[in-house]
């Protein structure tokens, strides 16, 4: 059991890649993005940073 002292370390985000719930402390929060996305750790935001590289190279004009 953890103390529960800080009401902040107790707030839970969901990780962008795999929706794991992990807490706020420990998340990780890429900051040159324009919006906010939550990873559980390094290995979900290496997924999500070379997934979002890759739609920027190919989808530069997509018709819709
Ligand atoms: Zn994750």
């Amino acid at each position: 059991m953890t103390k529960s002292s800080d009401k902040a370390a107790d707030e839970k985000v969901s990780c962008s890649v795999c929706r794991k719930e992990v807490p706020l402390s420990e998340a990780m929060i890429p900051e040159a993005e324009d919006y906010v996305a939550h990873f559980c750790g390094l290995e979900c935001y290496t997924q999500w940073k070379r997934q979002s590289e890759r739609s920027k190279q190919q989808g530069g004009k997509t018709s819709k």
